[in-house]
């Protein structure tokens, strides 16, 4: 039976922010079935509107493990709604450690349901457009779910490609050919993007700031100096298949047919393998779901120790017209309501079934995510020590609550980075808790290391993986 968007969801927390809105976490009332809404405001620009129509009507037609799913969407006031399948498991960059990445194994096994979604998107006819590790989305199995369609496009219709001339994306993951505003075919742009994302997660560092000829990494990676950073930290067999995928001519770039039948692509690594402890993020360090609840503020915001109880402004999600599908490019005609995660069974998913404290929620233990650590201070002093050091650190703090603050800086590309860090009391102690906002995730992470550095004095131990939101 599959459960219809109706009154009776509540938006849960925050999980995420976005550049037209928020996404918060809904569960039904009755059921505990558990969805992933992203809100849009529609006043924010001319442009969003016509986006979001275009995002809707792309998302709509994609059903695969490693894309998110669509579930529907509502139009209310001057919001979008879009209902995904929820990712419990956090973000991709989350996972990789800033400087060094990950195990080969576990890097292999991402990139492998990477390129199995970006085939998928491409029978489809569609483009992403923004692949990068922020867009990438892992659920309670730690299964790859590609998100984030706002830039995605479509290239082929009945067998028919056109080729793209928009100049979008992230800069240090976009293709030369993109960057070169020359008219491009999608797929390999795409490609490109998934080799850059294969660097982040083996070496926990991207290669340039873009690939032009005015980038010096770019052009010693053009002249094979691979004894430099970050290629000197990858091994020969997967330095071999980015060589193929990092090809500035997109006519000689692998395909995702020539990946999967590369060497690395196919080889079997041995799993298990204990990451470095050097960084901290590794799996061993970590200890999963303690209790806990949020501080109580006396202030509004995005995340309370009890559901916020906000009824979302819908009865039924609008089904595609006709026309949609049309302008989509494709021959499907049917939404797919597939049944959304039980928020229970994520719980059951996650092993965290303990002890739940009396004013714990069961939404309160949900996502998974390792820029965070518990203290042993109080609020008040966690807050006051988090406040110095970050000031001391020449970031711009604004204090909303007490216990949230948005932090912002710039990182060492010069793009602005924001994130926010929250306080929840946890038991007897403080869960201090880092979410990105805005920004490159790597650099969020690097910054994120930073700050638990100097803060190492009151923290405690071991880090709670699972916990708000
Ligand atoms: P951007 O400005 O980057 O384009 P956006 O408005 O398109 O952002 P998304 O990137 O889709 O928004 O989502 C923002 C954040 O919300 C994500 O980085 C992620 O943390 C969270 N998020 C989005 N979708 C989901 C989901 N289905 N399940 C869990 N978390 C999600």
């Amino acid at each position: 039976m599959v459960t219809p968007f109706v009154e009776g969801w509540d938006f849960v927390q925050t999980l995420g922010e976005g550049a037209y809105g928020e996404v918060k976490l809904a569960v039904n009332r009755e059921t505990e079935e558990a969805v992933a809404v992203k809100i849009v405001d529609l006043t924010k620009s001319q442009i969003v509107e016509k986006n979001v129509r275009k995002e809707i009507c792309i998302h709509r037609l994609l059903h695969h493990e490693n894309v998110i799913q669509f579930y529907g969407h509502r139009k209310a006031a001057m919001n979008q709604y879009l209902f995904l399948e929820y990712a419990s498991g956090g973000e991709l960059f989350d996972r990789i450690e800033p400087d060094c990445g990950m195990p080969s194994a576990e890097a292999q096994r991402y990139f492998k349901q990477l390129i199995t979604g970006v085939q998928y998107l491409h029978s489809k006819g569609v483009a992403h457009r923004d692949l990068k590790p922020e867009n990438i989305l892992l659920d309670s199995n730690d299964t790859l779910k590609i998100s984030d369609l706002g830039l995605a496009t479509v290239f082929k219709h009945e067998g028919k490609e056109r080729k793209l001339e928009t100049c979008c994306g992230t800069v240090p993951y976009v293709a030369p050919e993109v960057l070169q505003k020359k008219p491009h075919h999608a797929q390999p742009m795409d490609i490109w993007s998934c080799g850059i994302i294969l660097v982040a997660l083996l070496a926990g560092e991207l290669p340039w700031d873009e690939p032009s000829y005015g980038c010096q990494e770019y052009l010693n990676w053009k002249d094979c100096k691979i004894t430099l950073s970050p290629w000197c930290k990858i091994d020969t067999l997967a330095l071999s298949l980015l060589r193929k995928i990092l090809v500035e001519n997109p006519s000689k770039r692998a395909t995702a047919e020539v990946i999967k039948n590369h060497q690395w692509y196919n080889k079997n690594f041995q799993r298990g393998l204990k990451r470095s402890s050097s960084g901290g993020s590794g799996d061993s360090s970590f200890s999963c779901g303690t209790p806990f609840k949020r501080i109580n503020t006396g202030v509004e915001s995005s995340v309370s120790s009890q559901r916020d109880d906000v009824k979302m402004p819908l009865t039924q999600p609008e089904m595609a017209s006709a026309q949609d599908e049309m302008e989509a490019g494709t021959e499907r005609s049917m939404i797919s309501f597939s049944q959304p995660a039980l928020a229970e069974h994520i719980l059951l998913d996650s092993q965290i079934l303990g002890t739940p404290g009396a004013s714990q929620t069961m939404s309160q233990k949900l996502v998974r995510r390792m820029t965070r650590f518990s203290v042993w201070t109080d609020a008040e002093q966690t807050m006051s020590q988090l406040i110095s050091i970050l000031d001391k650190n020449g970031y711009s703090i604004k204090k909303n609550s007490l216990a949230q603050l948005t932090v912002s800086t710039i990182d060492k590309r010069r793009m602005p980075l924001t994130f926010k860090a929250n306080l929840y009391e946890m038991n007897t102690e403080i869960l201090v808790d880092f979410r990105l906002s805005k920004g490159c995730g790597l650099e969020f992470k690097r910054h994120f290391m930073e700050i638990r550095r100097h803060l190492a004095s009151i923290i405690n131990k071991k880090v709670p993986l699972l916990g708000p939101i």
